[in-house]
C-alpha cells in the first residue's frame, strides 16, 4: 500500500527582502538629545520625549 501523505510539491515561502527593522529615520529630542528609531504610525512631532517631554523631531 502506497499512501503518500501531502502534496508532492511543497511550496516554500521564498525569502523576501529581509528587513531587520521597519524603521525609517530617527526621532530626536531637540532639547535633551534623546533619540530613538522612528516608528511608523507615531510621528515624531506628536511624540513627547520620554526624558523631558519635549516633542521629538524627525531626523535622517
Ligand atoms: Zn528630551
Amino acid at each position: 500500500m502506497f499512501h503518500s501523505k501531502g502534496q508532492g510539491s511543497v511550496k516554500k515561502p521564498s525569502e523576501k527582502n529581509i528587513v531587520s527593522s521597519k524603521t525609517k529615520g530617527m526621532c530626536e529630542c531637540p532639547k535633551c538629545g534623546y533619540e530613538y528609531p522612528h516608528r511608523v504610525g507615531s510621528p515624531c512631532k506628536r511624540t513627547p520625549c520620554p526624558e523631558c517631554g519635549t516633542y521629538m523631531a524627525r531626523i535622517n
